[in-house]
């Protein structure tokens, strides 16, 4: 199985190039919708919630109340810190457990969309790696056109995170987005068949077909080893 992994800075363009993966029929693992399922009402990520933040931030239905966490969590020194590592474990199994949905499945190909694929050291698990890169100016313009940003918090929210340039410096792959939607399709055309072509022998093994193919030939080696030695004895 070929683990694609994908990221990118705040609006440059990964959730554009998911969703064109998603249209060619590669499945994506989005990491953001387990962050959400990860803390729905009475899961265990929910409980850990709870009890550091308090039920001040559960709305009265008793769901997380989003906004307000997000509020927290970017003013108060710290929570950031302490609310990703009460749920990166229950994330991490997230995206592990649709990974072994989709192996089941026999998809060779998927994709991991993964906002901080660096940041998590996720990268490991990942060959290769795409980043969708974008010049700075379009990217702040994009961002303000796309969240009705202004300019100051557009530019607090791109320098909170790690530089998009070191995330290129990383990549395997950079899908440079500065231009038009029709030069990222044709951009992307071309990492899709680099993404999509045969698989390596160990990508192959890794897959469903070659676990079971490796099962039916050790199964298969060890009755006949087994009716040799029978003969001999
Ligand atoms: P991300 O998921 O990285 O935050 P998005 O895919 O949401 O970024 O893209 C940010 C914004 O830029 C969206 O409004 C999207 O429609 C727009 N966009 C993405 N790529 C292009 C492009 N090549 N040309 C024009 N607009 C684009």
């Amino acid at each position: 199985m070929r683990i694609v992994g994908l990221t990118g800075g705040i609006s440059s363009g990964k959730s554009t190039v998911s969703n064109l993966f998603k249209a060619h029929g590669i499945p994506i693992v989005d990491a953001d919708l387990v962050a959400r399922d990860v803390v729905e009402k009475g899961t265990g990520g929910w409980k850990k919630v709870v009890s550091a933040f308090g039920e001040d931030i559960l709305l009265p239905n008793g769901d997380i109340d989003r906004q307000k966490l997000g509020r927290i969590v970017f003013s108060v020194p710290g929570k950031r810190k302490l609310l990703n590592q009460l749920l990166a474990p229950y994330i991490s199994f997230g995206i592990f457990w649709k990974i072994v949905k989709l192996w089941m499945k026999g998809y060779k190909v998927i994709v991991l969309d993964i906002p901080l694929l660096f940041e998590a050291k996720m990268d490991r698990w990942t060959k290769p790696t795409i980043v969708v890169w974008v010049d700075p100016e379009t990217q702040l313009q994009r961002l303000i056109a796309r969240d009705g940003q202004s300019e100051d918090d557009a530019r607090n929210r791109i320098n909170a995170q790690m530089a998009l340039d070191l995330k290129r410096d990383k990549a395997d792959i950079v899908i440079d987005n500065t231009g038009s939607l029709d030069d990222l399709n044709e951009r992307f055309q071309e990492v899709l068949t680099e993404v999509t072509k045969p698989l390596s022998w160990i990508e192959f093994l890794f897959s469903r077909q070659g676990a079971l193919s490796t099962l039916v030939i050790f199964t298969v080696g060890a009755i006949t080893c087994r009716k040799f030695y029978n003969n001999g004895v």
